[in-house]
């Protein structure tokens, strides 16, 4: 056992990160290339100089697009840029961030980095790596920018993921606290973190439904039978 670098709950070796992490660290990499569609929906929002009669007659046209925006969606600087020491000052954009990542990724995997891809810069490519991420000794500084990317995106688009609570037990702690969010891939259980894909919950909930609901009757039957007597 080792403890995980970005939460300090225990983790498989050689393991750096625990499943319940990976799987956040997974969400927001799912969620990033669609947050990107909402902040290009929103870069000219609300920043269109008053027209028409009654106009506020500025002076000066205000800058057309949102300069919070500008700069989450700003290109990467020419060549390699990275930062995964954590010495570059500044918010850094969308594409900066994900790039520099994906660079430390495919120096330790030994290849070179694939093309970008414009819709999703990089996070794919990190998705279907984070594997070798979620072993490595930088996980803890990729999860906090990452964490910080999203919180300065969600901000602007105010959009984030919902969660969907499901009425099944936790296979593993019986909580009632599996939920599903939007864009994962996984339901996630918020007491213990058990992590089951989509066939695996409906297998179980199949499996425990039924007698679960059965048993409700029963005490439904019960306590009417108590009230009668
Ligand atoms: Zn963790
Ligand atoms: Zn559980």
């Amino acid at each position: 056992m080792s403890t995980c670098l970005i939460c300090a709950h225990t983790a498989v070796q050689p393991r750096t990160a625990c499943a319940r992490c990976e799987h956040r660290v997974r969400g927001w990499l799912g969620e990033l290339p669609r947050q990107v569609v909402l902040l290009t929906a929103s870069l000219e929002l609300g920043t269109r100089p008053a027209q028409g009669f009654g106009g506020a007659g500025r002076a000066h046209s205000p800058l057309p697009v949102r300069g919070d925006v500008l700069n989450l969606l700003g290109p990467a600087a020419p060549g390699v840029v990275r930062d995964t020491a954590g010495d570059q000052g500044g918010p850094q954009p969308v594409h900066a961030v994900l790039h520099a990542w994906a660079d430390q990724l495919a120096e330790d995997l030994g290849h070179m980095l694939p093309p970008i891809n414009p819709s999703a810069p990089y996070a794919d490519y990190l998705a279907r790596h984070l594997g070798h991420a979620v072993r490595s000794s930088w996980i803890a500084l990729m999860h906090a920018e990452l964490a910080d990317l999203v919180r300065r995106i969600r901000a602007v688009t105010s959009t984030e993921p919902r969660r969907r609570p499901l009425d099944a037990p936790c296979p593993s702690c019986s909580a009632f606290a599996l939920g599903h969010v939007d864009w994962q891939t996984y339901a996630a259980c918020e007491a213990c973190g058990l992590l089951l894909t989509p066939a695996e919950y409906e297998t179980h909930r199949a499996a425990v439904m039924p007698p679960l609901a059965r048993l409700g009757v029963l005490l439904a039957a019960q306590h009417l039978t108590q009230e009668a007597s």
